[in-house]
């Protein structure tokens, strides 16, 4: 698949994957990143750095096998997804500082303002044992993104899912949009986030 870009779908995937780091929503090494090509699911290699990162350094994989040696520790995880979710041509896995913090207390998110409410009816915030993760992880989070866009896992960060990868990435940011402007208004004293 190429994009109106020109673009080869691993490219633009990098592409998008750089921008989480470069605008915050991302540490150099954390977070990973696929996206489904026809039958093919790149996915971002396990430790890699977003600043680096080529589109040759992805991993292809399919959905109902297992990850590919070498691939993210959450490879089975976007595999989950995308067998769980028809429509999903990207999940994203970021950690946005606001979307953590204003969810350490383990309660769904529900935003403010009026484009995170327009787009998040809430946002589901898992708790999952640190030391169940890879484990319970790829179920837990696929079924929680088959009826969200996005999905919070507690005190780690954000999982999301969309049509495009462009889509995936508008989620991502725009939770993190809403998770700053609730926490600003906290501050402000002129809100309180409204808890379910
Ligand atoms: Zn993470």
């Amino acid at each position: 698949m190429t994009s109106i870009l020109g673009e080869s779908a691993p490219q633009s995937l990098v592409k998008y994957f750089r921008w989480l780091r470069s605008y915050g929503l991302n540490d150099s090494h954390s977070g990973n990143a696929s996206c489904r090509d026809g039958d093919v699911v790149w996915i971002t290699p396990t430790g890699c750095c977003a600043d680096v990162l080529t589109a040759a350094d992805l991993l292809p994989a399919r959905i109902g096998d297992p990850p590919p040696d070498g691939a993210s520790l959450d490879g089975a995880l976007h595999l989950e997804v995308y067998r769980r979710v028809a429509d999903a041509i990207a999940v994203m896995h970021s950690h946005g500082p606001y979307s953590i913090a204003m969810t350490l207390d383990g309660v769904d998110f529900r935003a403010m303002d009026f484009e995170g409410r327009h787009y998040f009816e809430h946002v589901p915030v898992l708790s999952i044992p640190h030391d169940a993760y890879v484990d319970q992880s790829p179920a837990l989070v696929a079924q929680a993104l088959a009826t969200h866009r996005i999905a919070i896992v507690r005190g780690h960060g954000v999982y999301a899912w969309g049509k495009t990868i462009d889509q995936a990435y508008k989620w991502t940011c725009s939770l993190e949009s809403s998770a700053r402007i609730a926490w600003l208004a906290r501050l402000a004293g002129t809100g309180e986030p409204v808890s379910s």
